[in-house]
């Protein structure tokens, strides 16, 4: 059915999915000069129980974004990223961050509470140009325009469209055909811990440690303020397989500590102590896609290469890729826009499908490597053309 002319909204730039990709790629290329329109499918974003590590590679994004500094004033500052054993305590590598990470990777490297740096990231963009409850349902590719149906019965043409929309991807459905994200045989629960019965512990909780067992079963817990006030974990578990049909459900102090609790160091006893609410969320995967972009449409993020979170650098791969398909389009212009979309998958394929290998591996800095090639790397100046 052709959609009406007269009701259908006439837009440039139609960013699908307002995420942490998603947010920044038009963040960045309204700063850029473009005109972009976000269409999210949430009617509003809430504050899940969630942190992230936010890599040097990321900050500068967001220091070209004006927003390095009120992060870094959120978020934790950790010294050192630490892997430990599980049950003895034994240091497996101490990687240094901090001020190193400020002088060598050339800015600093934050752990925060992921809803905080979503509102922040929010906050940035334009009001009238994020429109909330807009579900993808269709998209028709026409000669000069993309028209785009939304679930709430409103429809949009955009000259171009960029899928910032998440693992299960309408965008990539529409390039590479209908396929489910594979389990990956992983789950992971999240908790924020009850400060006061951490504190009552009187035990040190560093800023940013790793905890590992047998077959790599860990648990990853962090620091999500500057002043301390909140603490995080996040495990990474293998599991026969997941038979739910929501996207987590509740987890358990006792789940913890069955999993966790043998004979466990007395900070991770102290830890699994201190759950109160705890959730577990399956992890789900893709292999590498054979094309990010055909026509007018264009992925990035986890809509293209979704990963296990092992590496902390999911995100940051969907904002490195936000800033390169700025970088693309500002060079080529919208016009051109198939040549700004071969440079951006060119510029950003072998890293993107490097740390999407390694971070399913569930290697990353168990031992002492350099992290500088992830670290170092600069979105906004790294040669793309
Ligand atoms: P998403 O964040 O999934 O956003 C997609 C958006 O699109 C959503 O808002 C969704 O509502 C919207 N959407 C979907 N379909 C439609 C539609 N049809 N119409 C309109 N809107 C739609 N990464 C890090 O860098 N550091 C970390 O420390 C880290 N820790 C993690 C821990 C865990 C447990 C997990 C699961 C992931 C972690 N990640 C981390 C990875 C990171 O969360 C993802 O890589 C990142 O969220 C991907 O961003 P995105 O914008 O591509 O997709």
């Amino acid at each position: 059915m052709e959609a009406d002319v007269t009701t259908t909204e006439q837009v440039d730039i139609a960013v699908i999915g307002g995420g942490l990709g998603g947010a920044a790629a038009a963040a960045l290329l309204i700063q850029a000069g473009f005109s972009v329109d976000i269409f999210e499918q949430a009617p509003n974003f809430v504050r899940l129980g969630a942190g992230i590590h936010i890599g040097p590679n990321v900050m500068k994004v967001f220091r070209e974004l004006g927003m390095e500094d009120r992060l870094a004033s959120i978020g934790a500052h950790p010294d050192f990223w630490f892997s430990r054993d599980g049950r003895t305590g034994e240091y497996l590598s101490r990687i240094e961050l901090g001020d190193f990470a400020k002088r060598e990777y050339g800015a600093p490297y934050i752990t925060i509470h992921r809803g905080d740096l979503h509102a922040e990231q929010i906050a940035a963009l334009p009001p009238k140009r994020l429109h909330f409850d807009h579900r993808l349902i269709d998209l028709q590719e026409r000669e000069d325009d993309v028209l785009l149906s939304f679930a709430n019965g409103k429809t949009v043409a955009a000259k171009l469209v960029i899928g910032a929309d998440g693992i299960g991807s309408m965008i990539r459905e529409k390039l590479l055909g209908a396929e489910k994200p594979r389990f990956s045989g992983w789950v992971g629960h999240r908790a924020l811990v009850d400060m006061d019965k951490l504190r009552a512990t009187g035990l040190d909780y560093e800023l940013c440690v790793k905890w590992w067992w047998e077959h790599s079963r860990h648990i990853m817990a962090y620091a999500t303020k500057t002043n301390g006030s909140e603490y995080y974990y996040v495990t990474g578990v293998p599991v026969d397989g997941w038979e739910h049909e929501s996207s987590f459900v509740d987890s358990s102090r006792e789940e913890m500590e069955a999993i966790f609790g043998d004979n466990a160091h007395p900070i991770v006893r102290g830890l699994i102590d201190s759950t109160t609410e705890v959730t577990k969320w399956p992890f789900w995967n893709r292999d590498p896609l054979s094309i990010w972009s055909h026509g007018r449409l264009c992925l990035l993020g986890d809509a293209c290469h979704p990963m296990r979170p092992h590496m902390a650098q999911g995100a940051c791969m969907a904002i490195e890729d936000a800033a390169v398909l700025t970088r693309s389009l500002t060079l080529s212009g919208m016009d051109n826009y198939k040549a700004a979309f071969e440079i951006y998958e060119k510029a950003r394929h072998e890293r993107a499908t490097k740390v999407q290998t390694i971070s399913n591996a569930n290697t990353w800095l168990k031992h002492h490597e350099d992290p500088a090639w992830v670290y170092a790397y600069d979105p906004m100046t790294v040669q793309i053309a």
